[in-house]
This record gives structure tokens, sequence and C-alpha cells, in this order.
């Protein structure tokens, strides 16, 4: 029989103990922050001589601990650093959970591995002295538990079943490398159709999914860092993101998933703002990063896209309701919605990129269309820096011919502007004006890289990455300072950092300046407005950006 979980998802820190002072510490820093639970990992502390005085170190640090905990020594052969004998370690269990001296008292948990308990009677005996298989607030429970950080384990069938046959175990615990955001949806399963209390998690980057999402699918707890430990473990969120970013208290089994698609997507600002906007409006929403590789060949691009996003759309537990999708995959997109008879807009199929997906459910039918909302947001932004809110007539200086110079240069020409594109490769500038002129009857028409410097127009967008940090000349000046005439329109769509080389310039040349966050902005709230059919909020949205850029500018 499936097992349905009443109680809210819990939220646990682990902690690698070095001394009980810090490990106390950073517990009560664990509470603070709004967790439920702290694991105390000691497999490194207890390692040393694990005798006597150890375990009874061991025992007073549960006892001690602000929050209720899991006591964990982790052996090596299972990813933790413990490498000592397990008799030894049982003992320290046995003084911890049974052999409690006047004031102390038992953790709330203790997590043994499963290989561990299966390999030996002996161990397995006297694991099950210390524990109650009764949830109760005053014995230990025992969390039965398997690893694998390489990537899904072939016997992970087998594994549950054995996990399932010890009727001494309270909680059962799967943790396994993700390779793929397809890997959430096994975890997933497997906590639908838990027969107790369940832990299931992705590690790594693909795996955050399965962490955000635990309560959505009645998981027991999941792990989130006290601090930022990106480089150490990717995929774990802090418990500040898990809270405050992902509204975790507020995930549900109705709660709707949107997220980012991209390669690479962790530093993303859309799940911040998306979220924000949810939050805002009461939406029963989250919003994810949802990494996707890009493949060597855009064939290999648009397999990998397309197998995902078809599994993720189907599998309908999810609730997989929208994305955005972002480098490298926005021209798959549309390859792969013309191949699967997805609705296309006119103007994503014309500039032939898209960064939207809207998925509708009704019952068993599930309607599926994309669109692109650069286009619209790049030229809602310059238009908002026109007197008359119009840009028919004008020249726009299209820098760049890759996806967002496609959106901007199709876009122009539909409200009725020229569009003269520059590009470093001629050919590609050339490719765009015609295919401009063809779709449009719009005149257009490319012009070499180098006569940027002395070409005059109304209205300058940088396209190119050039200005951004990390990028690939974060000095650069995009356009020609001869190019900036006073009182041209310039947008910079680079918005990391927000003052630009090229924005500084243009503003030092009299131009009306449209920062590059401007069209973000807008192009999000398109997303948001299509996604749940309400007006974006859009001082939440802008206040969530700037306070995201606002350090890095520093
Ligand atoms: P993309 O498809 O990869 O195209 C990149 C373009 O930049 C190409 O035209 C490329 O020229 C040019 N380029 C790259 N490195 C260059 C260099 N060192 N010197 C001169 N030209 C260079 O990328 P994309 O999607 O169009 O994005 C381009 C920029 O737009 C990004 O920086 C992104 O931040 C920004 N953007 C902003 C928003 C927003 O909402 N504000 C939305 C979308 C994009 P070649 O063809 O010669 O390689």
């Amino acid at each position: 029989m499936p097992y349905t979980q009443f109680m809210a998802t819990l939220v646990c820190v682990p902690i690698m103990v070095t001394d009980e002072a810090s490990a106390l510490r950073d517990a009560a820093a664990a509470r603070d922050a709004g967790a439920d639970m702290v694991e105390f990992r000691v497999d490194d502390s207890f390692a040393g001589a694990g005798d006597e005085e150890d375990a009874a170190r061991v025992a007073r640090l549960a006892s001690r601990s602000p929050l209720p905990c899991i006591l964990t020594c982790r052996p090596t052969w299972e990813g933790g650093h413990y490498d000592g004998d397990d008799d030894v370690r049982v003992a320290m269990f046995e003084r911890a959970c049974v052999g409690l001296q006047s004031g102390e008292h038992a953790p709330r948990y203790i997590d043994v591995e499963l290989a561990a308990y299966n390999r030996s009677d002996n161990l397995r005996l006297k694991v099950n002295l210390c524990v109650d298989p009764r949830e109760s607030e005053h014995a230990t429970g025992l969390i039965l538990s398997s690893h694998d950080f390489n990537s899904r384990p072939a016997d992970l069938t087998r594994r549950m079943l054995s996990m399932r046959s010890h009727e001494t175990s309270r909680v059962h615990k799967v943790a396994f490398r993700a390779r793929s955001l397809r890997d959430n949806i096994e975890l997933f399963e497997l906590l639908r159709h838990a027969d107790r209390p369940m832990i299931a998690l992705g590690m790594g980057e693909f795996g955050l999914m399965s962490r955000v999402l635990a309560p959505k699918f009645g998981a027991f707890l999941t792990f989130a860092s006290l601090r930022d430990s990106t480089a150490t473990a990717p995929g774990q969120p802090t418990v500040a993101q898990l809270l405050e970013t992902y509204r975790f208290r507020s995930i549900r089994a109705s709660t709707r998933m949107y997220g980012v698609i991209g390669w690479p997507v962790s530093h993303s600002l859309s799940p911040r703002i998306h979220n924000a906007g949810f939050g805002e409006l009461g939406i029963d929403a989250v919003y994810l990063p949802m990494p996707i590789g890009a493949g060597v060949t855009p064939k290999d691009n648009d397999a990998s896209l397309k197998a995902t996003l078809s599994e993720l759309i189907e599998y309908s537990p999810l609730d997989f309701s929208g994305c955005s999708v972002t480098i490298p995959h926005k021209e798959s997109l549309v390859r792969i919605a013309r191949e699967l008879g997805w609705e296309v807009d006119a103007s994503a199929a014309m500039i032939g990129a898209a960064n939207t997906v809207v998925i509708a459910r009704e019952g068993e039918r599930v309607r599926v269309r994309i669109f692109n909302s650069d286009a619209p947001a790049a030229i809602e932004s310059i238009k908002s820096a026109t007197e008359g809110g119009s840009i028919a007539g004008l020249t726009i200086g299209v820098v760049g011919a890759g996806g967002a110079g496609r959106a901007v240069a199709f876009g122009s020409a539909m409200a009725g502007a020229t569009p003269i594109i520059f590009n470093r490769d001629r050919a590609r500038a050339e490719e765009l004006a015609n295919a401009v002129v063809t779709a449009t009857g719009v005149s257009a028409r490319a012009e070499a890289w180098e006569g940027m410097a002395g070409a005059a127009c109304d209205v300058w967008v940088n396209c190119t990455p050039l200005g951004m940090s990390n990028g690939p000349a974060p000095e650069t000046l995009a356009i020609p300072g001869s190019a900036l005439s006073r009182g041209a329109i310039v947008l910079d769509t680079v918005y990391t950092p927000r003052e630009t080389p090229l924005v500084k310039a243009a503003r030092e040349c009299g131009c009306r300046v449209v920062e590059g966050l401007e069209m973000f902005v807008r192009q999000a709230a398109i997303q948001f407005e299509a996604w749940t059919g309400m007006p974006a909020p859009m001082g939440t949205i802008r206040r969530t950006v700037m306070a995201a850029l606002t350090p890095a500018e520093g």
C-alpha cells in the first residue's frame, strides 16, 4: 500500500562535525534560518580513536542539539569519511541511543546504510536494539539509506525491495547522482509509491528539482545547506534559497511547475523573478532552473531537448505547465515544436527562435504552444524611449545576428522600422537581412561590421555579448562612440553589469539609453502573463532584478 505523508516535508541541514562547539553553533544557525532538523555527520570527528570518550562526545552532541537530529557516521565505501570498524561505530550508536546518561536524550534518527544492515546479522541485531519502528518523539527511528555518487544504481528496484523487507526502519532514503532532469521522475515515482516515510534525492545540478519539489510528492524531508555550497554540493540549495526563493513551505501536491531550460542555467535570474511574482500574487506554482546540456551538433541539441521536454510534459503528476528557454536551445525549440506538432506562433516561426513554452492541460489533453517574448520586449523597451511610442519609419542599427539580433531585426521590421544589421560574420548579417525582407516585405540591409563607426541610425541595439561581465570582451564598447549621436536611442541588451561600457558611453554622448534589464523584465512579464493569465507584478519583478544585479555591480 502506498503510504501518504500527512506531515509537512522537513528541511534538514547536514553538518559535518569537526568539534562540538562549532557543530552546535551551526545547528542553532540552521534553526534560526528556519530549518526543522539537522543531520550530524560524525564520520570525520569520530574517525580517530573511536573510543568510549569519542562515543560519549557524540551522545552529548546529539543531546544538546537545538533541533531534532539525525546521527550519521558514513563509511568511506558509501561516500563518507569513516574508515573504522563497524563494531566501533555501532557501539557509538548504542551509546547515543540506549546507553544514555542522566540529562542526555537520544537522537531522533540514526542513519545506517542498507548495505551494512544487510551484510551483517550482528550489526542488524545491535542497530535494531537502538531503534523503535513506531513514530515517537522519544525513541530513535532508523533511516535505512542507499547512495550512489555516480549514477542511478542499476539495482535500484532490488534495493527498494530489500529496504521494504525490513520492518524496523521508520524512514527509507535513496540518493543518487542525477544524470539528467529525467532522473527526477523516477525519484518522484519512488516517493509516490513509498510504503513509509521516504527521502528520494537526485544529487548534482540535475537533481535540484527532486530537492525543491519534495513536498509535492510527500517526501519526509529534503536537505539544504546552511551556506552556499554550490561548488562542493551543486544542486543542494541553501535553506534561504529553499524557503525564500522557492517558497518551499507553500509547495504542495497541487503546485504547478515552471522553469528555465538552458545550459548553463544555474546563475539565471529568472527563478528569482518568477517565484517572487508567484509569491506576490499567491499563485500555487514554483519556478526552477532546468539544466539541459548543450549538444555537440544542433541535431544532438534537438534530440536531448525533445527527449527531456516530452518526458516532463507527459509525466502528469509533475504539473509541468511552462518554461522559459534560453541559450543554447532557442532555435532547437522551434524545430522540435514543428516536429511534435506544437503550436508555433507566427513571430517565433519567422525569427526561427523561441524562448517560451506554455503547456495547457484539459483533462487528458495537453496543448503546447511556443512563442518568442524577446522580440516584443525589445520593441516595447525601445518604444518607451521614443516621444510618441512608435518606431515606424526609424532606422534601427542591429548589432549582432544571433538569437537576440534576429528577434530585434524581425520585431523592428514588423513595427514599421528599417533594420540595418551589423555582424562580425557578414554572411550571417546578409542572411538575416534577406530573411527579414522575404518575410515582412520591409526594407532591411546588412552592412560591414567596420562600417558601424560611420553609420547614422535613429536607434542602436547591441545584440552581442560585448560588454558583458564574464563574456568574451567585458571592457569592449559594442558600438563605436562615433556612431552614438546625441538624441539617438541606445538599447544594450546586455544587463550584467547594468552600466556596460556602451551604456556609459551612450549616456556621455547624450543618447536616450535603455538598459538591458528593461528588456529582460519585459520579456519575463510577457511570459508570466502567458502562464498565469494575470498581469505581471511589474514592481516586484523590477525590484527583484535590481536587488539581484546590485551585488554584481559592486
Ligand atoms: P547568440 O545567438 O549566441 O548570438 C551572439 C551574437 O553575438 C552573434 O551575432 C555573434 O556574432 C556576436 N558575437 C559574439 N561574440 C562576439 C565578439 N567577440 N565580437 C563581436 N560579435 C560577437 O546569442 P544571443 O542569444 O543573440 O544573445 C546575445 C546577447 O543578447 C547576450 O549577451 C544576451 O545577454 C543578450 N540578451 C539579452 C536579453 C534581455 O532580455 N536583455 C534577451 C536575450 C539576449 P557571430 O555571428 O559573428 O558569431
